[in-house]
């Protein structure tokens, strides 16, 4: 069976595009891959953190994970730092890794601009960890989003460099592109993030779901009601996609084109499906707080199993470059 990693950091809320955007995704590929997915703290320290929330929030990822439907016993689900070998393969791969492939990865030119007093070298070898993360599994597919191609582009050149120098060890990573539909924060303007505050939390209430939704931007250019909208460009239109059936989508479009109907009709709509699907996840992620020592055994388990993988590819690493063991 295929293998696949994919990791999600536990610095902040999850919201309505990690859902969308992958956690959901992750799902259905339970049932066609050997899937391992981590709870990266270590790659959340690369930037500054609430220490003292970071224990509750990373065993809150871990919850919100099963909540959402992933099946401990089809796949793998842990803790970064419960399995050290991802940072000693990580050191290995720093040795092997051009600064200047470091230096030119858009996400560090952007986090360095938004943590000008905390240019740290985890923020450059964050990527090198990502590799180390996904090679001490030799995973055959990484699920992401676009933006995140250039680091699997990285794994697969130090899995390049690595094999070049010490012998073949760790195959060439690829990237399983999501055709999720990519999710703007309620101000439409960028990428849903916890940073921004512009997110639709999973496990929000009811009613601060529905006003973060009601005041969502929509087409700009529609201004009164009575102005047809053109949802090709509208971010709650995209939501629709996610949520509504095809039906729906077909009616909004035209109402939406014709000012037959208004944004809060439509995203009245919009809140029902959504809450179909996000209700239970809800319920469920509330009940599993009550037995957080359930989610706990969860990712003890899972670092259990991948401790073993990661114990092999380490002896198997160590073997090519001639250390003594
Ligand atoms: S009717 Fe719906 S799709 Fe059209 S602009 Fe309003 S919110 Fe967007």
């Amino acid at each position: 069976m295929k293998r696949i990693f994919s990791g999600i950091q536990p610095t902040g809320e999850i919201h309505l595009g990690n859902y969308v955007g992958a956690i959901r995704n992750w799902v259905t590929l339970t049932d066609e891959y050997d899937c391992i997915f981590c709870v990266v703290d270590y790659h959340a320290i690369t930037v500054e953190y609430e220490i003292a929330e970071f224990r509750k929030r990373t065993i809150e990822t871990a919850l919100i994970l099963l909540a959402c439907g992933l099946p401990p016993e089809k796949c793998k689900i842990f803790v970064q730092s419960h399995v050290p070998e991802h940072t000693e393969l990580a050191w290995i791969f720093n040795c092997v890794t051009p600064i200047g492939e470091l230096e030119r990865m858009t996400q560090f030119k952007d986090k360095s601009k938004q943590h000008r007093a905390n240019i740290n070298m985890g923020l450059m070898g964050y990527p090198v960890l990502q590799a180390a993360d996904i090679l001490i599994y030799k995973a055959g597919f990484v699920p992401v989003g676009e933006d995140q191609v250039q680091h699997i582009e990285l794994s697969r050149e130090v899995a390049r460099k690595f094999n070049a120098r010490f012998g073949d060890v760790f195959p060439e990573p690829q990237a399983l592109l999501s055709i999720a539909p990519k999710i703007l924060g309620v101000d439409g303007g960028a990428k849903m993030s916890k940073t921004l505050n512009n997110y639709i939390g999973l496990l929000e209430d009811k009613e601060t779901m529905w006003e973060k939704l009601r005041t969502a931007v929509t087409d700009v250019n529609r201004v009164r009601r009575a102005d047809p909208g053109n949802p090709e460009i509208c971010n709650i239109y995209t939501i629709h996609r996610a949520f509504s059936e095809n039906q729906i989508l077909l009616d909004v479009d035209k109402g939406c084109r014709a000012a037959g109907i208004g944004c809060i009709d439509c995203k009245k709509m919009l809140f029902k499906n959504m809450l179909a699907e996000l209700g239970p996840i809800r319920e469920k992620a509330l009940s599993l707080m009550e037995d957080t020592d359930y989610v706990i055994d969860v990712i003890r388990a899972g670092a259990r199993d991948c401790g073993a993988i990661a114990k092999a590819t380490m002896a198997e690493t160590r073997g090519a470059l001639g250390v003594l063991v």
